[in-house]
């Protein structure tokens, strides 16, 4: 059966965990690629360039703008991020899957422009104290750069409602397990078919759970603690 790809488009304040979840689906899952963004911000140590990140600088970032290669592109924590069409379209051509993992801004530039391929995820933490610890533990950022990032944190998770579905990570294992089931049902369906190994209605009712679980009242007790 041939299968068009779509876009597993997922986001989260940084330090929700995001990274470890999606990293984690790629590695099981060979029918996903990973959207490789472009960005003008500095290499971190440990980050490989052309794999976790294209880094450029801002001339050809221009150029780029200009030859109209980005999907979308956005500045976030002041440096600018973009994400490249033509990887896009040869994904999903192919039928494959593609993970994106961008801010609410690129979030919905992407599902405005592929409405029918696009499922968004967003990723919450459990609570604000341990988003903050989880930023600050970064030793890699300055004080200053920690700073910025919890503010736009909490700007991010005013934008929950744009999403299709939610997903607190308070433990890393059962979180995966919603993101995997979110997938795979997204990709094969819900109920059982021959040709498919997988316990899709299981799955189906692993992912309903977690809606039912009120992940928005979560979201909402978070912004209202951030006050
Ligand atoms: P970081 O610098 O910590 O890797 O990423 C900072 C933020 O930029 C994250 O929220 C990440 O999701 C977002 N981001 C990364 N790549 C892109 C992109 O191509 N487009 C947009 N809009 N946001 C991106």
């Amino acid at each position: 059966m041939s299968t068009r790809g779509f876009l597993l488009i997922v986001s989260s304040p940084s330090g929700a965990g995001k990274t470890t979840l999606t990293r984690r689906l790629l590695r099981e899952h060979d029918t996903i690629d990973f959207s490789v963004s472009y960005t003008t911000r500095p290499q971190r140590p440990g980050e490989r360039d052309g794999v976790d990140y294209h880094f450029i600088d801002n001339a050809r970032f221009d150029r780029m703008v200009e030859d109209g290669e980005f999907a979308e592109w956005f500045v976030v924590h002041g440096n600018r991020y973009g994400t490249a069409k033509a990887p896009i379209e040869a994904s999903l051509a192919a039928g494959r899957d593609m993970i994106f993992d961008v801010d609410f801004q690129g979030a919905r530039a992407l599902a405005g422009a592929w409405p029918a391929d696009s499922l968004r995820v967003f990723i919450l933490p459990p609570d604000l104290a341990t988003l903050a610890s989880r930023l600050r533990s970064r030793a890699t950022d300055a004080a200053d750069v920690i700073e910025r990032r919890l503010r736009k944190a909490i700007e991010e998770l005013g934008h929950f409602g744009e999403y299709d579905h939610l997903i607190v990570n308070a433990e890393l294992e059962p979180a995966y397990q919603v993101l995997r089931a979110v997938y795979l049902t997204r990709r094969y369906g819900d109920v059982v078919r021959p040709d498919v190994a997988l316990p899709l209605p299981a799955l189906a009712a692993a992912r309903d759970a977690n809606t039912a679980s009120d992940p928005a009242a979560h979201a909402r007790r978070l912004i209202a603690t951030a006050g």
